[in-house]
């Protein structure tokens, strides 16, 4: 889950590996550090924790030199400490490796390099590959050979660099699985890598992605590609990404979460704009989608894979479609999935939501339903990514570089996606009428105005949070389409507050929950006026019963509920379907806030970190 840059080229490596690092924090912040080229000599300089204690360090011990390679670790084996930051480097301080992921059979690999006097200075599993570059090197091989022949012996998932003085103005990076990305930046006279698209924008648009099991040599003067497996040269396309700087950037505002929270009307109508025909008002998505009608016709069924808020995003398309297009639909959890032996039945559909396109665990889920002749289609906001390419079908969010550890436009972009994938499965099976489709999809164009109207309310949620922000325990209730909401409001005040919050379908309370309820509980209740608001007015009676606080998110309008709860979050009005994509809203800024009251770190909470790498 760490990240990686690399640079060679005319300029001062140091600062271009440090911004870059700065924009890849979000991938795991137990330590930081570079491995600069100079003077023909490797000179590292490494600090536990965030990104600004390396910064520290190098003001104290400047650096300067035309190529190098950095890391943010994401601790996996060995402790969050100086000694096991990256890079790591041989016995003769003369090559350096960053690498993120894990290297399964690592103690195998150790024991005869310890045995033939290798020193070993960390607790890494990182820290085997670099002596064993270190015997190729010396048998007078360049970086990429000796790479080559290293790489095929090591078991798991990683992305890897090296930089070598025997061989130097070269970074050698290389993909050996589906986790971690590697990306080649294209400039004048320079090249970079990173793990991610961000790192790079401020140097170029123009970039190529490693497919698992190839290898990259960069030069200033060029970049060349070969397969790990034969060391086959491979050509590789030049992308050009649209993405722009500003977006990945966070513009004023205290934290990206709550940028990226208010950029989602935005958003919404990025994801709706050309997808509706003009003339048929049928949903098409662009040509990433190659089901035809008929294989539409034909699907038996649906399977929804996504981890975590993905996985709610999830369970909200199997409401939608089961709804819209009477197709049936499980959810499940890639990590149980892909070791669980699942059956794929013929004309079975595999959907895959991801943020990233590089969640570890999806992907494998992904792999074992392909093997099994699935046909997958991937949700996926990043393009290029290890997911589009093992998908038959791709449906792109549009919702921009999510830089914050916790998801929120993105979750939004998923939410409405789906409702238009229900939308456009429903039209061509013919379970959803012209009329129904047409009010289905004029509601959403106007949600981009009901999410800037919600948004206003922003400074009484936060007064509402910091009224609540002491408490330890919290409980979500919701039914029907919120019941995911409900999960995911919880999912979220968990991951940034450090509170237990527990989400639920409202009608399960009396089959265990209402256990805990009494007066330190606040009670989020998602009561809209829907087709279960009133099975929901019933859920709060008895929470209120039971002496417990209700924070009730309730319609505009809605009367009945004054006196019933101890305190309303208003929600404009829209069709129950849709309104997962606004209730969700003061839920993401109830936890924003939370948090933040806590002094909590928002975009880089304890223990996590985005696009999920490793198993
Ligand atoms: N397994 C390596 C470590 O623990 C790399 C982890 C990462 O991906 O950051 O150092």
């Amino acid at each position: 889950m760490c990240g990686i840059v690399g640079y060679v080229g005319s300029r001062d490596a140091t600062p271009l590996l440090v911004n870059g690092l700065r924009r890849l924090e979000y991938r795991g912040y137990d330590s930081a550090g570079v491995a600069i080229q100079e003077n023909g000599g490797l000179e590292i300089r490494r600090a536990e924790g965030k990104l600004d204690n390396l910064v520290r360090v190098i003001a104290e011990r400047p650096l300067s030199g035309r190529s190098g390679i950095g890391h943010t670790r994401w601790a996996t084996h060995g402790r969050p400490s100086e000694q096991n930051a990256h890079p790591h480097v041989d016995c003769g301080a003369v090559t350096a490796v960053i690498h993120n992921g894990i290297i399964e059979n690592f103690h195998d690999l150790k024991a005869p390099l310890v045995e033939a006097g290798h020193r070993f200075s960390s607790e890494t599993d990182t820290e085997v590959v670099v002596h064993l570059v270190e015997q190729e090197l010396a048998q007078g091989r360049t970086l990429d050979e000796a790479a080559l022949r290293v790489l095929p012996q090591l078991e798991g998932a990683a992305a890897l660099a090296f930089i070598s003085v025997k061989d130097p103005g070269k970074i050698v990076a290389a993909r050996i699985s589906n986790a971690g990305a590697v990306i080649v930046g294209y400039g004048e006279g320079e090249s970079f890598i990173a793990s991610d698209i961000p790192a790079l924008l401020e140097h170029t648009r123009r970039m190529s992605f490693l497919d698992p099991g190839e290898l990259a040599v960069v030069t200033a003067t060029g970049v060349t590609f070969r397969r790990l497996e034969d060391g086959a040269p491979v050509e590789k396309a030049v992308q050009d990404i649209q993405w722009d700087l500003v977006s990945a950037a966070k513009s004023g505002y205290k934290h990206f979460m709550l940028k990226e929270i208010y950029e989602q009307p935005r958003v919404v109508s990025d994801t709706l704009i050309g997808r509706v025909e003009r003339e048929s008002g049928r949903v098409a998505f662009d040509d990433d989608l190659k089901l035809t009608d008929a294989q539409v016709k034909g699907l038996r069924r649906l399977t929804l894979l996504g981890c975590g808020t993905a996985g709610y995003a999830a369970l909200a398309g199997k409401y939608l479609i089961e709804r819209l297009a009477r197709i049936p639909c499980d959810v499940e959890i890639p990590s149980e999935y892909r070791y669980r032996e699942p059956v794929v039945v013929p004309d079975q559909l595999v959907v895959a939501l991801t943020q990233s396109g590089e969640t570890v665990d999806t992907l494998a889920a992904m792999q074992e339903a392909k093997r099994q002749g699935a046909r997958l289609l991937s949700f996926v906001n990043v393009m290029g990514s290890q997911a589009t390419r093992l998908s038959d079908d791709v449906i792109y969010l549009h919702a921009g570089p999510e830089i914050s550890v916790a998801s929120t436009k993105a979750y939004t972009a998923m939410l409405v996606d789906l409702y238009l994938f229900a939308i456009f499965l429903g039209q061509r099976r013919g379970t959803l009428g012209k009329e129904k489709a047409a009010k289905l999809l004029a509601d959403a164009f106007h949600l981009p105005t009901l999410i800037d109207a919600l948004l206003q309310e922003e400074p009484r949620i936060r007064a509402l949070a910091y009224r609540y922000h002491q408490a330890r325990d919290f409980l979500f209730l919701g039914r029907g389409m919120n019941y995911p909401t409900a999960l995911e409001g919880a999912h979220k005040l968990k991951e940034l507050s450090y509170s237990h919050a527990e989400g639920t379908a409202a009608g399960e309370m009396k089959h265990g929950i209402n256990a805990l309820i009494d007066e330190s509980l606040p009670v989020v209740a998602i009561a809209l006026q829907d087709s279960t608001y009133r099975k929901m007015r019933s859920n709060i009676q008895e929470v209120r019963a039971r002496a417990g606080v209700v924070i009730a998110l309730a319609s505009d309008g809605d009367e009945e509920i004054e006196g019933q709860a101890d305190e309303i979050v208003r929600v404009p009005d829209t069709n129950e379907l849709l309104s997962p994509a606004l209730a969700v809203l003061p839920l993401h800024l109830f936890a924003y806030h939370v948090a933040d009251r806590r002094g909590n770190d928002v975009d880089q909470p304890r223990n996590l970190a985005k696009s999920v790498t490793v198993e």
